[in-house]
């Protein structure tokens, strides 16, 4: 409740993201039978999906993370993409699932993508909880979508404004008065 007061509106409530989140896990324990998968969390948006995501995943799997630099404290990305750290082991010789939050600019994938297949991975694909369209800059092959959402500043599930609202239970729109003030 109380950092439910800054949300102007609810756009994907719990029940349909752990539906949704299910229904990927199983199309993509479908389509990694039998290939040697390590699934990549890009630190920290993607942690609540990434965690709901693979425990449905019903394959032997290993987990991974990289963290790398894109908005800083404030709504709009700066293009300029930096690793803040990198991936624990090697990938050469094995299939790269990267997860993340949200696609919007396409910045962050486009590099990522790019940086994982020069480290010797197999195949790189992407799975996003969120895309956004209005704003892509890059071209990027999106492979799994949870949800498509409107050009609007979104938090919550692991989205942040200025590391806060992370941990809300649903997806929201943040109210403009409080990145405005
Ligand atoms: P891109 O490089 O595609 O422009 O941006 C990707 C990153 O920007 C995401 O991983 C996320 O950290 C951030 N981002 C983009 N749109 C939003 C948004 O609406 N809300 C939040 N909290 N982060 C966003």
């Amino acid at each position: 409740m109380r950092l439910e007061k800054d949300i102007e509106k609810i756009l994907i409530d719990q029940e349909a993201l752990q539906k949704r989140t299910r229904e990927l896990a199983e199309q993509i324990t479908k389509d990694y039978e039998g290939k040697p998968l390590t699934v990549v969390a890009t630190l920290k948006g993607a942690v609540l999906f990434f965690s709901d995501l693979v425990r449905w995943i019903d394959l032997p799997l290993q987990l991974d993370f990289m963290r790398v630099s894109s908005y800083g404290s404030g709504t709009r990305s700066s293009g300029a993409v930096q690793i803040i750290k990198d991936l624990d082991a090697d990938v050469t010789g094995r299939h790269i699932l990267i997860v993340e939050d949200i696609v919007d600019t396409g910045n962050t994938l486009a590099y990522l993508y790019d940086y994982l297949i020069n480290r010797g991975a197999v195949s790189v694909r992407i799975c996003t909880l969120l895309e956004k369209t209005a704003r892509r800059e890059r071209k990027v092959n999106v492979d799994y979508t949870g949800f498509f959402v409107p050009d609007e500043f979104v938090v919550g599930y692991g989205l942040d404004y200025a590391e806060d609202y992370r941990n809300l239970p649903f997806v929201g729109v943040l109210k403009r008065s409080v990145y405005e003030k």
